[in-house]
């Protein structure tokens, strides 16, 4: 049965997790930097704030680009959120849809590529839309995401982004997924739920192995992760140079799982610190 594992925000810790607090980034030694190949990184409340990404974080990302230091962003956010972004930002990459479809360019175009198959697809996107109208019917106050008509691949609930859902409605709305099947994740702003086994972990392996050739778990203390949320956690977890932004701290009564450091700075000014000592420690190697 596809999505026979449901995961949540909430899930019990990862391997390799770390339940102690962060470090200060400023703890993060130069050479471990100076050996890193790029980085990871969440958009939403990371890279952005409202939505709209923040001035320096995209200085951060056009600095990262001109040193030829990769950046793959993943996002719950949907494929058509994205493709302006993908088009825009100075990235490597954006997977969209908690790992379902990648976006990078192809010289001048923009490529589109799934992590399933169109078959897949079609069928699961019946069985989302019925889930979708189960959880409206069955949780008083939740509605779909503003952005859910640029969504192929799963559905979303908005907790935080125009509306608002306390503690108990997101559980509510993440045990309901759950049963019927769906994997469910947290984000600051949406509740996402989606059949199959991707995930963002599953999607930097995809988008090392794609643009680059290489295996992510050869090479796991080589990137960088910047989050921001309790869909962030198995990231913290699986990278030991895990970065969370300022802003996480707001998530700490929710937190299993923490990054191993964290900015001075909230979303893209967090995102520019981790940046900058990026390159700093590369520019002395
Ligand atoms: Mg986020």
């Amino acid at each position: 049965m596809i999505g026979s594992q449901p995961r949540t925000g909430f899930d019990p810790p990862q391997v390799g997790a770390s339940a102690t607090r962060p470090l200060p980034l400023l703890a993060l030694s130069s050479a471990r930097l100076a050996a890193a190949c790029g980085i990871f990184t969440d958009i939403d409340d990371t890279l952005t704030r409202d939505g709209a990404i923040e001035p320096a974080a995209l200085a951060a990302l056009q600095a990262l680009h001109r040193e030829a230091i990769p950046v793959i962003a993943i996002t719950g956010r949907p494929m058509g959120w994205s493709v302006p972004f993908a088009a825009a930002w100075p990235v490597a990459a954006i997977v969209a849809e908690n790992g379902a479809v990648a976006m990078f360019r192809d010289g001048a175009a923009l490529r589109t590529e799934y992590a399933q198959d169109e078959a897949t697809r079609l069928r699961n996107a019946a069985r989302l839309r019925a889930v979708a109208a189960t959880v409206l019917r069955e949780v008083p106050g939740a509605t779909l995401a503003q952005d859910s008509a640029g969504r192929v691949t799963d559905i979303a609930i908005d907790h935080s982004e125009f509306a608002r859902l306390d503690e108990a409605a997101i559980t509510r709305v993440v045990a309901v997924m759950q049963r019927e099947g769906l994997h469910a994740t947290v984000s600051s702003i949406h509740i996402n739920g989606w059949y199959g086994e991707h995930d963002k972990l599953s999607a930097a392996r995809w988008m090392l192995q794609r643009l680059f050739g290489r295996v992510l778990e050869a090479e796991l203390d080589r990137w960088v992760y910047v989050g921001d949320s309790t869909n962030d956690q198995a990231m913290f977890g699986h990278f030991p140079l895990s970065v969370g932004v300022a802003n996480l701290r707001r998530f700490a009564g929710q937190l299993h799982t923490w990054p191993a450091y964290l900015t001075t700075g909230e979303r893209g000014e967090g995102f520019a610190e981790v940046a900058r000592a990026l390159i700093s420690a590369h520019a002395t190697r």
